[in-house]
């Protein structure tokens, strides 16, 4: 693998940090990271700041225990350990995002209301969505984070096998076998948490079989590079203007 390869996974970090903030799946908090391909002990993840405003100067490399490789002093994220625990786990991750989005969280919270794959492009959600409850494992009292690799170590338990965990009363956390696969589901899963609350209004949801989801996943999981330039072109689009807002 060459040089050209990382610059080019980096340069990925940075658009797929403005897309998951331009498509509403993070604000000023939450983040994405990518396994290094070269390196499969340590990763990529922005520093401490909005996933909006970075740059690929922002983008710093840690080790599977979230330290930092190399001598950065620049402020860093509390909850690192949410991707560097998961990496050391599942060899089969090569990208993590953690956000708090809206649509999602509520079902981190009402246990009678399981969020279930409901449309044919969220499959990826699997039949069964584990919910990460820090108060079994850190107390009542906690600030709900995942600021050690003890709490990251018991997240990852929770997430199994799964493709996304919840966090009760704080987000979720989704998990992918490449970076456009993990923006893909970030997008995908709040979309379907949007639609599920939307229909539950209705009346009773009828959800996808095991069948359809594994099926619908497989087809449109291999489509991925569709949608990454659609909301890659957007998110280009949006940083330009706030550039020409500052400049003008
Ligand atoms: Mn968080």
């Amino acid at each position: 693998m060459n040089k050209n390869y990382i610059d080019s996974l980096i340069d990925d970090i940075v658009y797929a940090n403005w897309i998951l903030f331009n498509e509403g799946v993070l604000d000023a908090f939450g983040h994405i990271s990518a396994r290094n391909p070269e390196n499969r002990d340590t990763f990529f993840l922005a520093r401490n700041m909005a996933p909006g405003l970075v740059t690929r100067d922002d983008i710093l490399e840690f080790d599977l225990e979230g330290n930092v490789v190399g001598n950065d002093q620049r402020k860093v994220y509390l909850e690192r350990y949410i991707h560097s625990e998961i990496y050391k786990y599942r060899e089969d991750v090569d990208a993590i995002v953690h956000s708090h989005s809206k649509s999602v969280l509520p079902f981190s919270v009402v246990r009678s209301q399981p969020l279930r794959p409901m449309c044919h492009m969220s499959g990826f959600i699997g039949m069964q969505v584990p919910v990460f409850e820090i108060r079994e494992v850190a107390g009542e009292s906690t600030n709900m984070l995942i600021t050690n690799g003890n709490l990251g170590r018991s997240l990852t338990n929770v997430l199994g096998s799964h493709t996304l965990v919840l966090m009760r009363g704080h987000g979720s956390t989704v998990v992918a076998p490449s970076l456009k696969q993990a923006v893909y589901r970030a997008i995908y899963v709040e979309v379907n948490a949007q639609l599920q609350i939307d229909a539950s209004r209705l009346g009773p949801v009828e959800f996808l079989s095991k069948g359809e989801a594994l099926a619908t996943q497989e087809t449109n999981e291999g489509q991925v590079e569709r949608p990454w330039n659609l909301w890659k072109a957007i998110a280009i689009n949006a940083q330009k203007s706030w550039q020409s807002t500052e400049e003008g």
